[in-house]
């Protein structure tokens, strides 16, 4: 028998079609509910995707960043990095920490999430569900809709708040049961399964990881630098050069503002690099990867400027294409 008492729920909310057949399943049982979506300087996450899902079911929906606490976590993950830099357990134990907090500000009493068991080897099996909620300080208080089932009841299953006959026992890998749910609850315009946290790409780890053992803690600014161009080390010094127009602009626009120095190719079509630290000794090399990816002949000398207070003319042919390997982060 389901206990009418209302308890207000915090439903965290990435867009993604679990999270979203969450708030279904939890709106449909006609319980009170707001969500927050949380996003991190690695998130390439659709907020209009977040905003719909709690428009088309009724629920405010409230933004949080983790910010500088989730950077200082990545140089030493008490739980350790996923198969690239992920680190989802302690990302997921930050992110509860802060809906726990956020909950008390709004009165919510328990906790909501699409997560399914088994779906991420890291941080979805059981054992790390278990150890989430114990480090975060809210065991029996995650209700897991999709996989609910499979789990030990929680506290308002336990009161008869939420009716646990309407949960789901969804597990695995495979996305074919909440495709079918979908379908059946009517939901139809999800963003694509693959999620954006590029802590989870292999190509951005690399640069993080390199920025990690010659930089020390990640900062916001350094982390948005991450996000853009090409990166190359050059004898220890970090050089990044523009991969079109839009790079090459905001590369020159945080050039500007830090006061780094900017080299580009005269006479020629060709992209922005730039140097947060500049060092004479890689300039050689860095003028030869900016002459490789401009327009200007590969076997000519060509004219280059380096801004940097005052301007410098700079002559240099394109580096060899196996060679620019050497430095690419
Ligand atoms: S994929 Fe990224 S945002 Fe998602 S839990 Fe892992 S570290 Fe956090």
């Amino acid at each position: 028998m389901v206990n009418k008492e209302k308890k207000k729920a915090l439903v965290l909310l990435s867009g993604g079609l679990d999270s979203t057949l969450a708030v279904k399943l939890i709106v449909d049982q006609g319980l009170d509910a707001e969500a927050v979506h949380f996003s991190t300087p690695f998130c390439n996450c659709d907020k209009c995707s977040v905003e719909k899902v709690g428009k088309d079911n009724g629920i405010k929906v409230h933004h949080l960043f983790q910010g500088q606490d989730f950077l200082n976590l990545l140089v030493d993950p008490p739980h350790g990095y996923g198969s690239n830099m992920n680190i989802c357990i302690d990302c997921r134990i930050d992110m509860f920490k802060k809906a726990k907090l956020f909950a008390e500000e709004i009165g919510a009493e328990y906790f909501v999430t699409g997560e399914v068991v088994g779906q991420r080897p890291f941080s979805q099996r059981k054992a790390a569900m278990k150890l989430i909620e114990k480090e975060a300080g809210l065991e029996g208080k995650i209700l897991r809709p999709l996989s609910a089932k499979l789990l030990e009841e929680t506290d308002v299953e336990k009161d008869g708040i939420v009716d646990r006959e309407a949960l789901l026992g969804i597990q695995g890998r495979t996305r074919k049961p909440q495709i079918a749910l979908a379908e059946e609850l009517g939901v139809y315009d999800y963003p694509c399964p693959s999620g954006g946290c590029l802590l989870t790409d292999a190509q951005f780890s690399k640069k993080l990881r390199d920025y990690l053992d010659h930089e020390g803690t990640p900062n916001i600014p350094d982390m948005f630098l991450l996000r853009l161009g090409r990166h190359f080390r050059i004898n220890g010094v970090k050089v990044v050069i523009g991969r079109d127009e839009k790079e090459n602009r905001i590369l020159t626009g945080l050039a500007l503002r830090n006061g780094w120095a900017v080299l580009t190719v005269l006479d020629y079509m060709g992209p922005t690099t730039v140097f947060p630290e500049l060092s004479e000794q890689v300039l050689d090399q860095a003028a030869a990867i900016t002459v490789r990816y401009s327009d200007a002949p590969k076997e000519t000398p060509v004219r280059l400027c380096l801004k940097h207070g005052e301007s410098k003319e700079l002559i240099s042919k394109a580096m060899l294409v196996e060679e620019i390997e050497n430095y690419r982060i």
